[in-house]
């Protein structure tokens, strides 16, 4: 992904869904112009600019502030095909950030943000279906329904009904309950039902049950 010619260049696809251009070490942004087009380093405060029609460099000016990154192509390039992944798979995040961190080059790889930012920005690009706006048409997918760490969250599921109770917890929290001599409720009334939240206390803290930890 970062090999360049000398005048040839990559168009990549930023954060915001902007193109960039990457070239020897460096990313530009689209500054301004329509056939013969210039870009702008991505660094800001930097002088440099690219000038470029169709495919070729034509003209480069101004001094780079800064050294070269190389692999910061391929980690734009990367975040966008995982952005891109995490909307339209079911994929596990581990799974995914694996293999795409595989492909990267080590300069690359030392320009990844850490993984749990990478697992936010994957889990992010997810879509959540619309709010259900009575028990009726709750729709419960079970097997999907899962913990951060991928145990069952689904606990207990009456079935459909005006008096559906559902209960979301793993049987760690159940248990985690059991051990508590003191169990205070607390809830909201949303929509059409009630949330209601179980706390214990255990070991001198009070903590939620049940939790998505
Ligand atoms: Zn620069």
């Amino acid at each position: 992904m970062s090999a360049n010619s000398d005048t040839s260049f990559q168009i990549v696809k930023s954060s915001k869904g902007t193109n960039k251009l990457s070239y020897d070490g460096y990313l530009y942004i689209f500054h301004r112009g329509a056939i013969k087009k210039e870009w702008r380093c991505d660094v800001r405060g930097c002088k440099a600019r690219i000038h470029s029609v169709d495919e070729t460099i034509i003209k480069k000016s101004g001094k780079h502030s800064h050294p070269q990154e190389y692999g910061k192509d391929e980690v734009t390039v990367m975040k966008d095909l995982l952005r891109k992944r995490g909307r339209e798979t079911n994929d596990n995040p581990h799974v995914a950030i694996g293999e795409m961190t595989s492909l990267l080059s080590e300069s690359a790889k030392s320009l990844l943000p850490n993984q749990h930012a990478l697992k936010m920005m994957y889990k992010r690009q997810r879509v959540a279906p619309p709010n259900p706006v009575s028990l009726e048409e709750l729709q419960l997918d079970a097997e999907n329904i899962k913990t951060f760490s991928n145990r069952n969250f689904l606990f207990y599921d009456s079935g459909i009904g005006p008096d559906r109770i559902v209960i979301f917890a793993n049987k760690e929290n159940i248990e985690f309950l059991t051990m508590s001599k003191i169990w205070l409720a607390d809830g909201t009334k949303r929509w059409q039902w009630h949330h209601n939240f179980v706390r214990c206390e255990f070991s001198s803290k009070t903590q939620t049950c049940p939790s998505q930890a």
